[in-house]
């Protein structure tokens, strides 16, 4: 019995899903997160990754069709060899580990060499890409009945496994896998076998990620129709009655945004709620930060000017990221948040409010709509006389002087605390700037004028017809400043605001 083996070392046979990110199961994010190794292969979406404790070692194993980076045999071996230098090691395989996944033979053979293993399911291509094509595969109208079946092997060949009178004469739904090569064999055998000729059939491609393709005919035409498309693997085929509830039930493919790419150039940290957002509205989002933010060069003055936050009428902040670096160093100073003080606190919009909310501290005065300098300005001039009023604003090392400069003008007295620099990023990006100029991209999405001059700085030529999404009028002056169009602009100038901009406009 596995359970009773004694060696430290442990493999985690993992079903990392089909491809959604949300798909893996919650067993299997504590596998990757407790892992020494992590060992994966070409189906695992590499997103799921990024659970991993750092200094995890990632081992990638390959295996595309035709080409294997590493033999089965040596898999096996490696995973034998890792858990028996005492290693967590995660074994990440696509879908569920045990169908079709030779889960059952990696197994084996951490048996034989006495190791303990532990098998996870997950959540399976053959079900999960249907579903997200809008096919159950079982239905009470049209099947109650589900076969699984691999189209990996020659159906011609004498020694075939499967027995394709039973499979075409079979009730119910069948779903193939590894079939797309051969599916001119595998419907020919069904037809061959005395299935319905308009039997419908589904081809779902990259299931469940956002570039997901589906492809729908019937066992007479679905050959030629990916023949015709240059259909390509991986896919799911789903043949059956089933196939003709997609109309109603296609939901992932009838979001909004789904078919287009759209580029995120924030910071790696900021990217995610807007990445989110978009890909929750069906884009398939290339994350291409372009800049990075990095402590102020002056981080003496900066403590110094936050060690006396408390002595100001106001704090200004303008962006979350100078509210997260005020607080990174007020945390290093005070062990108390009363340190702060009666200090009043203003900000620039609802993201920057919602980072000093987070610290339980009420936002006295934000714009109502304009979210940027001027917007603020306004709101000071509305609220009361500036007169002789100190000011401590908390700002990037490279951004408009227009807070300071009007405030000062309003007989405020303004020091500033410069809590962060915006620098290219370099290394982070280097993926997803091969996939921009490998695949080209429907929109881009520019959120600072800071990302515009990065973007612009890395010399990479804009796709052609690419649209241009702007955060607001600050930004969209960048981008025109360098001889583009900006084809969207949001009204409300933050995340939401831009997200519902990009939304209207594809509309
Ligand atoms: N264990 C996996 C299947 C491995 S066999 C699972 O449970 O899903 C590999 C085949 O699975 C591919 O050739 C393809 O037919 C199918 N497959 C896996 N992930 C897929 C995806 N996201 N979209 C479409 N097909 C997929």
């Amino acid at each position: 019995m596995a359970s009773k083996k004694t060696t430290p070392g442990i493999c985690y046979l993992v079903g990392a899903g089909p491809g959604d990110p949300g798909l893996l199961t919650l067993k299997g994010k504590e596998c990757i997160e407790a892992a020494d190794v992590l060992v994966y292969d070409y189906l695992c979406n590499p997103e799921h990754l990024r659970y991993a404790k750092p200094g995890t070692e990632r081992i990638y194993v390959g295996k595309k069709a035709g080409d294997h980076t590493l033999p089965q045999e040596e898999i096996n071996k490696l995973i034998v060899k890792l858990t028996k230098e005492g290693k967590t090691v995660t074994r990440l395989k696509g879908g569920d580990p045990v169908l079709f996944g030779r889960g059952a033979e990696e197994a084996a053979e951490l048996y034989e060499a006495g190791v303990k293993f532990e098998i996870v399911p997950g959540i399976t291509s053959a079900i999960a890409g249907p579903a997200y094509a809008g096919i159950p595969v079982t239905h009470r109208s049209h099947a109650s009945q589900l076969t699984i079946f691999t189209g990996h092997e020659d159906p011609t060949k004498p020694d075939t496994s499967l027995n394709y009178a039973k499979l075409a004469q079979a009730d119910g739904t069948k779903v193939f896998l590894m079939g797309v090569e051969r599916i001119d064999e595998i419907t020919q055998q069904f037809l061959k076998h005395g299935a319905k000729p308009e039997t419908p059939v589904a081809l779902v491609r990259w299931a469940t990620h956002s570039h997901q393709q589906t492809l729908v005919g019937t066992l007479a035409d679905i050959a030629a129709k990916v023949k015709a498309a240059g259909f390509k693997a991986p896919a799911v085929a789903i043949i059956g009655d089933v196939v003709t509830e997609r109309p109603q039930l296609n939901w992932f493919e009838d979001r909004p945004l789904f078919g287009k790419k759209i580029v995120v150039t924030r910071t790696r940290q900021q990217a995610g709620v807007l990445s989110k957002k978009l890909s929750q509205l069906g884009a398939d989002v290339i994350e291409l930060p372009t800049i990075r933010t990095e402590p102020a060069t002056d981080q003496k003055t900066f403590g110094e000017l936050v060690n006396d936050c408390h002595t100001y009428d106001w704090i200004i902040f303008t962006s979350p990221n100078g509210v997260d670096a005020f607080f990174t160093m007020f945390d290093k100073l005070f062990n108390d948040a009363r340190c702060i003080g009666g200090v009043r606190i203003a900000c620039i919009g609802p993201g920057t409010a919602e980072k000093v909310k987070a610290r339980f501290l009420a936002v006295d005065l934000m714009p109502d709509k304009n979210f940027v300098a001027e917007g603020l300005v306004k709101a000071f001039k509305d609220h009361q006389d500036m007169e002789n009023v100190k000011v401590l604003w908390v700002r990037a090392e490279e951004t408009r002087e227009v807070i300071a400069n009007e405030l000062t003008g309003m007989g405020a007295i303004v020091d500033e605390a410069i809590a962060y620099r915006t620098v290219a990023e370099t290394e982070d990006n280097l993926e997803a700037l091969a996939r921009l100029k490998a695949e080209g991209a429907d929109m881009i999405t520019f959120t600072s004028a800071s990302t515009v001059e990065h973007f612009l700085n890395l010399k990479v030529a804009l796709p052609e017809g690419i649209k241009i999404a702007s955060i607001g009028p600050v930004t969209s002056a960048a981008i025109k400043e360098h001889g583009l169009n900006v084809d969207v602009e949001a009204k409300e100038n933050n995340i939401p605001g831009l997200v519902a901009a990009v939304e209207t406009f594809w509309k």
